[in-house]
């Protein structure tokens, strides 16, 4: 910095620590602050932005406007001039600022329009922003790198004010009086979004066993079959609901009713007793055994499989005592169930009705419970450290999923708002439904086709209640899943013809079997391997057991009789594999030929776009499939480098930066050039922000689950495909780790329904 900026600095400063030892209000201290700020730089207004929490910018102070009106204006980050400012932590100086794309005219602002020239800094505190500060002049004004360092400098101190005692208490005290005190309001992981208030539930588990040995051996072993019976009887009423729905929730509860019944799991307990324990610490004692063999392993599947089968052990001990008769008494109509981690089956017995949120303090992201409580809509939050020992039975709890926020006994402003947008979703979700028949075409014309992913016949349903193209994937290996033995060739016609029946005219996709890592069949024995996500699985297997992979294809070919058959082969990771899983599918259909058996009119032979290695040889694959679908779950792990079931790592890295969405445009650019058909599948496209960035990349086929389908419609609806291929362009260059705020201010900018 130069000496006289030095010297203007240091008199500046000055000035602005005698304004900060003034017995006046926090927002009359900025406002003198900004006074002098524009006077010692010769600017006509200012303004000082403070971040209130992680989301927003606040007009704390403002001078030189006629009618700037403090407090009453808010900026997302990266939204407006100073929004980029906060959000990218670099000083902007701009001229004619009404010409700049960022400018955002905001009416409690409105003499902004009467400036011509803007200079912004960040306010820093650890490399966070806490604040921005602003200048702006009525003509244009040459502002040079001493002024830019003079006000980064003046910056510095006022992060000193923004940091202070002094204004952590205003802010305090202003949060209060809307209604939100910051110690009633904490923080945590969304694991599903929406908004639920309700009476607090604590969820305890079972008090330790203190029946060790058995006296009676035989007597022990007809109590453990009697409640073992009894607790499958119960098991297989309750999940037998219809009022479950359909989805993946299902499947998890399939897989819990199987644990359940395993006869391995009941042979070790009856083993423990033949050893000489009493039956409750038998079942302790199968489930210590399983956990020191399983909780080591970096396998988050068989991790989340502990919690599945904590549940079933502790269910079985109620059945033991008899405490499973005393259900839990909940007058309340409305509750939020509080627990300090939960299976799935625990959560089910409540009345789930009555549900209306769901605080786990030791969730991740692929528990189980947390899956099921998303099928049934319910509000899930997770690791809000201490919490379960905080709340208590029967005081009001309003969980915000959509922020992550949890508000412990909130005051009735609160409570107020919290029952407004539960009304307001409750609308959003009729305005979905209402979608059903109009076509998914953008703004300016352009048809997008929208699918579904299935896996249990119950996800079936929704090709009626969605009205989709079709279906973009069906995992076939989850009716194998689900199946306690591997499925002959006519049951797994009978599974496929069934889907194919459902959908008349309308593409549907099978994928063959794609088992291995995370997906794990009950009757097939896997060995331990280091890596499973990238070990034998999916392809690698059904190829060297060709025997599976002929019979599945015989299946599919039978199936699709008559109609077009579209199969696709996951995890490919050259053209050779690819050739020969097509050589081996065109094989079957010759034989059936020449055996004159109907086959398909039509068959489309594609591959999944899972593995970085396919996308460099797209050149010569592409010419010689028929389509594809980017896996963009698996792309993504292997793109990163990283486990996509691992919760530590879940926000780490963004599919929406640059590597990755380069990686996606390359993809869809040869497709379209190679004139293959080509569409997501993975996760991305039931994304409604992730599903944005990919049109603007080109895409213009989508496979989403069935239940996010309405909110991707009604942002296809409200695009248009031009406007954000433009955006993308730009963003395509950027260097940031994510560019999720650039492309929700895009959206919210221009009206985009990303709910
Ligand atoms: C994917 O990897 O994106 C995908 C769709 O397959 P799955 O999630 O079944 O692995
Ligand atoms: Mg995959």
């Amino acid at each position: 910095m130069q000496s006289t900026a030095i010297k203007e600095a240091l008199g500046i400063l000055k000035q602005l620590r005698q304004i900060m030892e003034t017995p006046e209000s926090v927002p009359e201290k900025l406002r003198r602050i900004l006074e002098t700020i524009s006077a010692k730089m010769q600017a006509d207004a200012a303004t000082c932005y403070v971040a209130v929490d992680d989301n927003y910018l606040e007009l704390f102070a403002a001078c030189g406007f006629k009618k700037a009106s403090s407090h009453r204006l808010r900026l997302r980050y990266n939204e407006g001039m100073a929004g980029e400012v906060a959000e990218g932590r670099r000083s902007l100086v701009i001229n004619n600022i009404w010409m700049y794309p960022k400018f955002v005219s905001k009416p409690e602002l409105l003499e902004e329009k009467d400036f011509q020239s803007f200079i912004g800094v960040p306010v820093l505190q650890w490399n966070r922003t806490i604040g921005v500060l602003a200048l702006y002049n009525a003509r244009e004004i040459d502002r040079s790198e001493v002024d830019i360092e003079l006000l980064e400098t003046i910056a510095m101190v006022l992060a000193e004010i923004l940091a202070s005692e002094e204004m952590t208490q205003y802010k305090k005290s202003l949060i209060k009086s809307r209604g939100m005190s910051t110690k009633e309001r904490v923080k945590g992981l969304s694991l599903n979004k929406g908004y639920g208030i309700g009476d607090a539930v604590v969820h305890r588990r079972r008090q330790s066993v203190t029946n060790i040995f058995a006296e009676d051996k035989e007597k022990e072993l007809r109590r453990l079959e009697i409640a073992h019976h009894q607790m499958n009887e119960d098991l297989d009423a309750k999940f037998n609901s219809t009022k479950l729905g359909l989805g993946e929730h299902i499947d998890i509860l399939d897989a819990y009713r199987m644990f359940a019944k395993d006869k391995g799991w009941y042979g070790k307990i009856a083993g423990n007793i033949r050893g000489g324990l009493a039956a409750e610490a038998a079942v302790e004692r199968a489930y210590e055994d399983m956990w020191n063999r399983l909780s080591q392993s970096s396998d988050s599947y068989l991790r989340e499989r502990l919690h599945d089968l904590r549940d079933v052990a502790d269910r079985l001990q109620s059945y033991l005592s008899g405490d499973y008769k005393q259900a839990p008494d909940i007058s309340a109509k409305d509750i939020v169930i509080v627990a300090q981690t939960m299976g799935p089956a625990e959560l089910m017995d409540y009345d789930y009705s009555r549900i209306r949120g769901l605080i786990i303090e030791d969730g991740t992201p692929t528990m189980h419970v947390a899956i099921v409580a998303k099928a049934l809509n319910i509000p899930v939050l997770a690791k809000l450290k201490g919490i379960f020992g905080e709340i208590q039975n029967g005081q009001t709890v309003a969980l915000d999923g959509n922020e992550g926020f949890v508000y412990v006994n909130p005051s009735p402003q609160v409570e107020t708002e919290f029952r407004k947008r539960i009304a307001e979703r409750e609308e959003l979700q009729k305005r979905l439904a209402a979608l059903r028949n109009l076509p998914a075409r953008t703004l300016n014309g352009v048809d997008i086709g929208l699918y579904i992913n299935v896996g249990l016949p119950m996800d079936f349903d929704y090709i009626e209640t969605t009205n989709c193209d079709g279906v973009g994937l069906y995992r076939t290996e989850i009716p194998f899943m689900a199946s306690e033995a591997m499925p002959d060739v006519g049951k797994q016609v009978s599974y496929y013809k069934d889907l194919m029946d459902r959908c008349g005219d309308k593409r549907v996709v099978f994928r063959s079997l794609d088992v291995g890592s995370d997906k794990l069949l009950p009757y097939w024995a896997y060995s331990g391997e280091a890596n499973p996500a990238i070990g034998w699985r999916s392809i690698r297997i059904t190829l060297d057991r060709r025997a599976i992979l002929r019979q599945q294809i015989r299946a599919f070919l039978l199936s699709a009789a008559g109609k077009e058959l579209n199969v696709m082969f996951p995890m490919i990771s050259d053209l050779a594999e690819f050739e020969d899983a097509k050589e081996t599918l065109l094989i079957e259909l010759e034989k059936d030929k020449s055996r004159g058996v109907p086959v398909p009119k039509k068959v489309n032979i594609g591959l999944m776009i899972e593995v970085p290695s396919v996308v460099f040889q797209l050149d010569d694959i592409l010419p010689r499939a028929d389509f594809v679908s980017v896996g963009t779950n698996d792309l993504a792990q292997f793109i990163f480098a990283c486990d996509r079931g691992n919760p530590k790592l879940s926000e780490r890295y963004d599919v929406l930066s640059a590597p990755f969405l380069n990686v996606m445009k390359t993809i869809v650019d040869k497709a379209d050039a190679a004139g293959v058909y080509c569409s997501v599948c993975g996760e991305m496209a039931s994304n409604p922000i992730e599903a944005l960035a990919l049109i603007g990349l080109g895409y213009r086929n989508l496979s989403s689950s069935g239940a996010s389908f309405g909110r991707i419609k009604s942002m296809v609806r409200s695009v248009n495909t031009e406007e954000i291929a433009d955006y993308m362009k730009l963003l395509l260059k950027s260097t940031r780790n994510t560019l999720r705020p650039q492309l929700i201010a895009y959206a919210y900018d221009h009206g985009i329904e990303i709910y």
